[in-house]
């Protein structure tokens, strides 16, 4: 089956919460909790905490990845961070036009497009996220905006870049709500992003790319959504946040 081909991944966004102090000693309570996942696992942790998570997590089975890059290499772009300093400080991955970075920082289709670029040619791989809110959804207008998002976030982008991109359906009005997509709802988007890749590019990698959900995915709710066919994991932030539940999660992608 195409759905066991592509490697589920478990991705916590923490979003700005934990201290350097306190990462280090979540990070060392998910280094007891998870030992050797068939799932990928990633910790997104604040900018501050890369550094310092860096040799924390040297040598365990959880990456590393940042909540936001700049797509310029380097030059006056006051508080912004780039694509080479992660790398060099140890991240694997990036979040890329998360709907927070959307709304409060002016992220858009296009800067999304040129951030995932820059990650890709920076070697870290970018978890680009789309979704709509729940206006958009009342409206009927979910595939509209999943459509303009996907196609202006892989505006120029090659069929190879894809080794480098993992996509993320986030729902705005399930992030951070306790409102969590139906998990036959979740699928039904993720599989639309999929015949979008498979229109744009190939049939083929639309079956091997990663589509993750995000919105309130817990221990609880987790199986049934990582159950479908096209969701291969997911982008988790309030559950993030404490390892047991993490942990769970974790554990649920590699029951499946
Ligand atoms: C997120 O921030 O990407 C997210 C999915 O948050 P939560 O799990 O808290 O809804």
């Amino acid at each position: 089956m195409e759905k066991e081909m592509r490697t589920p991944v478990i991705a916590g966004n923490w979003k700005m919460n934990k201290t350097p102090y306190e990462a280090v000693a979540l990070a060392n309570e998910l280094k007891n909790l998870i030992k050797a996942p068939r799932c990928q696992v990633v910790i997104c942790p604040p900018f501050l905490d890369i550094p310092v998570l860096f040799s924390e997590l040297n040598g365990s089975c959880i990456k590393m990845g940042a909540q936001n890059c700049h797509f310029e290499e380097k030059g006056a772009f006051t508080g912004e961070v780039s694509v080479k300093m992660l790398k060099e400080s140890g991240c694997s991955h990036v979040i890329i036009g998360h709907s927070e970075r959307r709304q409060y920082f002016n992220e858009t289709d296009e800067t999304v497009n040129l951030k995932i670029k820059a990650a890709v040619n920076g070697n870290l791989t970018a978890i680009v996220c789309v979704g709509e809110t729940l206006e958009e959804r009342e409206s009927e207008k979910t595939e509209e905006v999943i459509k303009r998002q996907i196609e202006g976030a892989l505006k120029d982008i090659d069929e190879l870049s894809f080794a480098k991109i993992i996509i993320a359906y986030e729902p705005i009005w399930a992030i951070g709500t306790g409102k969590t997509a139906q998990a036959a709802e979740a699928d039904v988007v993720c599989g639309y992003i999929r015949e979008l890749i498979a229109k744009k590019y190939t049939k083929q990698l639309a079956r091997t790319t990663r589509i993750l959900y995000g919105g309130s995915m817990n221990s609880a709710n987790a199986k049934e959504l990582l159950e479908q066919y096209n969701i291969d994991g997911g982008l988790i932030g309030g559950a993030s946040l404490k390892a047991g539940n993490f942990a769970e999660i974790v554990s649920a992608a590699d029951s499946i």
